[in-house]
């Protein structure tokens, strides 16, 4: 029995569409994962190695696990899943195992891109005291092995993902490895104006509604924020009146006051 049964196994429903703007991290991602997935041969005639993995690094909320969705999804690739933290969680006493069961799985259901989530949880505080190897030692060298074994063109590529970019072990990133490194930062004002198309795709929006005006009041703002604001403005709206039949530029003002951007100046690189 596989003590990884409750990982994910999905082709995820997340298509370029659904994620505003980030043009850029688009781009070098397909570039990262998509070639070495369906181009193998061009890798092959021009004798280079593609990336095993890729990391993606920045502020929280700013559509890095989407992202990699969109990537499986529109690759047409199997998509696993996995946070760091899980796997000293969930699987007491079998970390390493679930390591290894983890890739055994992504090879099984190759092509497949394998997502680790806050995969600085892995860090080793390296020199500490104690005795023999640490459980997160040990998990970290199991990673390192799977990442060495992995055959270019086998069709398995990892992306990982952090908050907490200096907090992830320089082994993981060495060349060879997951030695592609992408920021994905706060959106700017083009990339804001494009969640505010996509959430508006579903809201019913009255005539005072005026984007423009919101794109400048969320400046500062990650993604996920400017998702939860467009949440809150419709609450309020029905707070006000629950046959409301639309949201109103007045219930974003409301509701701007609360959001005190949340992201620290030293998340911004
Ligand atoms: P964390 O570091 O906290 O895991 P993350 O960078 O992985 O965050 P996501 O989980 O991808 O962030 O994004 C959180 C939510 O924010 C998404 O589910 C989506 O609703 C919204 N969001 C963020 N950025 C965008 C974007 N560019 N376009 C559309 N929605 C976005």
């Amino acid at each position: 029995p596989s003590s990884m049964r409750e990982v994910m196994l999905e082709i995820p429903n997340v298509s370029w569409n659904d994620i505003g703007g980030q043009q850029d991290t688009k781009t070098q991602l397909k570039e990262a994962v998509d070639w070495p997935l369906n181009h193998a041969k061009a890798f092959r005639r021009l004798g280079i190695r593609p990336p095993k993995g890729v990391l993606l690094y920045g502020p929280p909320g700013c559509s890095k696990t989407l992202t990699a969705k969109a990537l499986a999804t529109e690759a047409k690739v199997n998509f696993i899943a996995v946070r760091g933290p899980e796997l000293f969680s969930k699987w007491v006493g079998e970390s390493e195992k679930a390591v290894r069961d983890l890739f055994r799985k992504a090879r099984a259901a190759a092509p497949s891109i394998v997502f680790f989530d806050e995969i600085d949880a892995l860090t080793v505080s390296r020199g500490s005291s104690g005795e023999g190897t640490s459980v997160a030692d040990r998990v970290l060298s199991q990673l390192l092995t799977e990442l060495d074994g992995i055959e270019p063109l086998v069709e398995v590529t990892v992306v990982a993902a952090t908050n907490m970019l200096e907090n992830i072990d320089p082994a993981i990133l060495r060349p060879g490895r997951i030695d592609r490194k992408i920021y994905v930062g706060l959106p700017d004002s083009s990339t804001r104006k494009a969640i505010f198309d996509i959430q508006f795709r579903k809201m019913a929006c009255g005539r005072s509604m005026h984007v423009d005006r919101l794109v400048e009041m969320t400046d500062g703002f990650s993604g996920a924020e400017v998702v939860s604001l467009c949440q809150e403005a419709g609450m309020k709206a029905m707070s006000e009146n629950p046959d409301a039949d639309c949201v109103e530029m007045k219930h974003f003002e409301e509701c701007r006051m609360r959001f005190r951007s949340r992201i620290s100046p030293e998340a911004l690189e």
